[in-house]
């Protein structure tokens, strides 16, 4: 495959940069190493690309991308390089086309209750410009504070708030996107209904900057609800804290904004970390649940209500969090295990499986299995609320290649699991580089044949982020 493209000669490293209205590029090797790479651990998942492309607007972008298809050069879109599947990563070298200078907020519209964005505006500026307003952003992945909104739609990015206002493509609107071969499309717009031909919004949500370049984003907003309660639950064992999760919601029949998981070896990691404690920190794994009303009345019940539910399952304590301090102190906490996770283990493997929620007893056991089998040290935590757990592994004992062999296997095995349990590879992450090869294991010759034939209609010369979903 790598054959098929060429490499950027001086003569065309000239051309290049007469296209260009501006200067803004680097082929300085240590700036290239930055982006030869996200936040995937491994050296398998790096390559450095030959320039480093800043565009400042969206006509830029369409001359880079009809020069580069016309050339046959690979392009790499790349937000804030925070992926956690290997999304941004220049596997056939090319050009790398960095979004970070496009990054304003182009309009608040409190008319129709959107924002539109460039795409790489920090996903925390568009939570403050909403809220400054009176109003949601609902997107929230743990990352907001590095990651980029165009990167987040690319990856239709979970996150915190998924059970009750849904992943990141639930709030996106309309986008123009600039195709591999340069010419511009616009898709939706601020239409709160829209079946007017295929629904090409949805089809560029999670397409991990294969099917094209997204350079505005309009986003929904929604009324910020007025109160907030965050709830810490200790439970003294992985297993009741799991089981306790799908019963809010089948049971009490409440819908909380955020349901998090952080079993003991998580939740010690990232209080090494931050060098700070939360309450119960050596019970066996920590439930968050969070909770927003408009009526601070109807918060309170809500919140007594899960309490004594939580207490009659088997919680050790409930720790309600109504102010900002206590609220942050244990979001920090649950935000920050990720970035414990690299910085204590230079070598592991993050995974991003999803299970139906009434399933998630059964898959922590088999990670359990697993891990033993291979004697692998592994923690798990995540979006329970969904189902979604990020079973990690460390590496504390093996050398890199025996690492990898062992990764290897117990990715076939946990992979294995979640299917027959009716799961999937990634629930948020997405499928990259990192996960390409496991692809068929879930999708059906045919769907993967439709995938291919899709890529093929938007990107026939294979230019556009190759090596990544399917080949
Ligand atoms: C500490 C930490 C916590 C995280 N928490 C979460 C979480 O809670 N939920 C979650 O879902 N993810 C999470 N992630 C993963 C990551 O932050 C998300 O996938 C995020 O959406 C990536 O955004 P980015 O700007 O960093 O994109 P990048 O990593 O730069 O790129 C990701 C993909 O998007 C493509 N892309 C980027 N911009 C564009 C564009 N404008 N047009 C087309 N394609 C584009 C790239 O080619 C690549 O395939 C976390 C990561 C870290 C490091």
């Amino acid at each position: 495959m790598s054959n098929a493209y060429n490499r950027l000669t001086e003569e065309r490293m000239g051309e290049l940069q007469a296209l260009m209205a501006y200067r803004h590029y680097t082929v300085d090797p240590e700036r290239l190493k930055v982006y030869s790479h996200d936040e995937v651990s491994g050296e398998k998942y790096r390559a450095l690309p030959e320039i480093v492309l800043y565009p400042e607007t969206t006509e830029e972008i369409a001359r880079i991308m009809k020069w580069a298809n016309e050339n046959r050069i690979p392009v790499t879109p790349r937000g804030a390089g925070t992926g956690l599947s290997g999304g941004a990563v220049p596997v056939f070298s090319g050009i790398v086309l960095s979004l970070e200078r496009m990054n304003r907020i182009l309009e608040l519209d409190k008319e129709t209750l959107t924002i539109t964005v460039e795409p790489g505006v920090v996903t925390d500026e568009i939570q403050r410009a909403a809220k400054s307003a009176g109003l949601l952003y609902a997107g929230d992945p743990c990352s907001s504070d590095a990651s980029f909104i165009g990167g987040n739609v690319a990856e239709n990015a979970g996150g915190n708030k998924v059970i009750k206002y849904g992943a990141t493509g639930r709030h996106v609107m309309g986008l123009e996107v600039v195709l591999p071969d340069g010419q511009i499309a616009r898709f939706g717009g601020k239409l709160v209904k829209d079946v007017t031909g295929y629904d090409f919004v949805s089809l560029m949500v999670g397409s991990e900057g294969t099917l094209g370049i997204m350079t505005k984003i309009t986003l929904r907003l929604i009324p910020l609800l007025k109160y907030s309660a965050a709830l810490l639950v200790p439970f003294e064992d992985v297993e009741t804290a799991i089981a306790f999760v799908p019963k809010m919601m089948t049971q009490a029949k409440l819908l909380p904004a955020s349901i998090e998981f952080m079993d003991q070896a998580s939740l010690a990691l990232t209080g090494r970390f931050l060098n700070s404690e939360l309450p119960y920190a050596t019970a066996g794994a920590h439930l968050i649940i969070e909770l927003e009303e408009n009526d601070k009345g109807l918060l309170f019940d809500e919140y007594t209500r899960i309490g004594e539910m939580c207490l009659k399952y088997g919680a050790l304590e409930v720790y309600v969090a109504d102010n900002r301090n206590t609220r942050e102190k244990i979001w920090k906490a649950r935000k920050a295990i990720a970035e414990a996770v690299s910085s204590f283990y230079p070598e592991h493997c993050m995974e991003d499986i999803v299970v139906p929620i009434n399933r998630i007893p059964q898959i922590v056991e088999k990670v359990r299995d697993i891990s033993e089998r291979y004697r692998l040290e592994t923690i798990n935590f995540g979006h329970a609320g969904d189902g979604n757990l990020h079973v990690t592994f460390l590496n504390h004992r093996y050398t890199t290649e025996q690492w990898e062999e062992t990764i290897e296997n117990a990715l076939d095995d946990l992979y294995r699991e979640t299917v027959l349990l009716g799961g999937t590879l990634s629930g948020e992450h997405g499928i990259g580089l990192k996960r390409k090869k496991y692809l068929s294991t879930v999708l059906s010759p045919t769907v993967l044949e439709l995938t291919r034939r899709i890529k093929n209609a938007f990107d026939p010369n294979g230019i556009l982020n190759p090596g990544k979903i399917v080949d």
